[in-house]
């Protein structure tokens, strides 16, 4: 079943067009790399199916247009890991992974989902610790707790590991490749390593400008000539060169 459905999509800020005729869908079980040089429009796009952004064009969520969708609905098809998630409040770990559960009311699957969800990051010995204080890694592990806790049919994860070190990096696109094991699922992730992209992708889209440079497989989407063309560097060789260091260590 069709999981995503973009057509023609465009976003605007004032006269600048940051997004033009995007179009690609995504089909259930399928892992879809966002990827693009910073400014291409990536978070733009994320935000538009979020439903925080105008847009033109159409955005199908499991095959209904979003427009008609009320926000808990949504809620409960699609969790959304935003690029920059912050806090101004004293919540504890546990209450932001709490907040995930809204859209499901007074679920008695509440408790169960979110103390898996706090386990699965490795957050549950912090859960009563307040998000103020915590490391850049640990927050963007709780707001990841937050979204999984969701339980939604499509996670989108924009930029999902940037503050994270290698260890929890690996574990996340473990955890997240375990998670689309269920039928039903799909995730739609915006990465700027390459080699995560090609590692755990099944698709790709590559972002210029706003424009869709290519789509597909991402052995194909992430070919020498698209990356020159887009990244304007030959990101094969560079890659190349950086893991060439650990060969014979
Ligand atoms: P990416 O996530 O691919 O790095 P973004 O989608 O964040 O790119 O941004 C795409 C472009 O849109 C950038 O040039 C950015 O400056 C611009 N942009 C993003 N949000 C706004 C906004 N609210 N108002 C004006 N321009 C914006
Ligand atoms: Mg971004």
């Amino acid at each position: 079943m069709s999981m995503l459905d973009i057509e023609n999509l465009g976003v605007a800020y004032g006269p600048l067009k940051i997004l033009k005729d995007v179009s690609f869908s995504l089909e259930e079980g399928q892992w879809l790399m966002l990827v693009g040089p910073n400014g291409a429009g990536k978070s733009t796009l994320i935000n538009a199916v979020a439903g925080g952004t105008a847009y033109t064009g159409r955005i199908r969520l499991q095959g209904r247009d979003i427009t008609g969708m009320r926000p808990r609905e949504r809620a409960r098809r699609v969790g959304v890991l935003a690029q920059r998630s912050g806090v101004g409040y004293a919540y504890t770990v546990e209450d932001v992974v709490r907040l995930g559960r809204y859209a499901h009311g007074r679920d008695p699957k509440n408790a169960a989902h979110i103390h898996r969800a706090l386990v699965q990051v490795g957050m549950e010995e912090k859960r009563d610790q307040s998000v103020l204080t915590l490391s850049g890694g640990e927050l963007q592990r709780t707001f990841l707790a937050q979204v999984l806790a969701q339980n939604p049919d499509l996670l989108i994860l924009d930029e999902p590991t940037n503050h994270l070190d290698l260890k929890y990096r690996q574990q996340v696109f473990e955890l997240v490749g375990k998670w689309l094991q269920t039928p039903g699922r799909a995730v739609l992730c915006v990465v700027h390593d390459l080699s995560l992209a090609l590692a755990y992708g099944t698709c790709a889209v590559l972002l210029k400008e706003g424009r869709v440079m290519d789509r597909g497989v991402p052995k194909k989407v992430l070919s020498r000539e698209n990356l020159l063309s887009t990244y304007d560097m030959d990101v094969a060789a560079w890659s190349r060169r950086m893991l060439g260091q650990w060969n014979d260590m």
